[in-house]
């Protein structure tokens, strides 16, 4: 069975960024599944999967624009401190629900300096190649109650 719109596809994967740094992996861990043709991946890895079939091993590189999107300096803002109240400690690195004029969104603390915040509403890894090694364990057709849904249920997927 290939991989077409509407297939449960089953995967392992390992992500590197440019310098080989492994930033994320299912190795040792339990594969990936999602319903293909609904956005549940980053679109550049959607698209090379198409047409693939279980057993098939692949490398692809994924460009920002067709990953988690370009950089973008205008989502970086600097709030001060006090906006944060009911929070009592911020450090770098740390998430936070905020509102944008996109509506809300997960941020990222990326520098905190006397009163001032820096937040960061970039996706952290916007601006970046994604490189990812691929092996599919399995591929079947989804469900009526997963097309309703938009998601994988069972073993590997989502749990009501
Ligand atoms: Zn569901």
């Amino acid at each position: 069975m290939t991989i077409k719109q509407d297939s449960v596809v089953t995967f392992h994967y390992t992500l590197k960024d440019d310098g080989g740094t492994v930033i994320d992996s299912s190795d040792g861990g339990e594969p990936l599944a999602y319903l293909h043709g609904h956005g549940n991946i980053v679109p550049g890895l959607e698209k090379e999967l198409t047409g693939r079939t279980a057993g098939d091993k692949l490398s692809v590189k994924v460009s920002p624009a067709e990953g988690y999107g370009e950089y973008e300096e205008g989502m970086v803002q600097r709030i001060p401190r006090r906006q944060l109240k009911g929070i009592s400690k911020v450090y770098v690195g740390m998430p936070l629900h905020a509102q944008t004029p996109n509506g809300p969104r997960q941020v990222t603390v990326t520098q905190v300096l006397g009163d001032t915040v820096t937040i960061d509403a970039n996706h952290p890894l916007a601006g970046k190649n994604l490189n990812f090694d691929i092996a599919i364990t399995e591929v079947r057709d989804a469900t009526a109650e997963e097309l309703q849904h938009g998601h994988v249920h069972g073993a590997h997927g989502h749990h009501h």
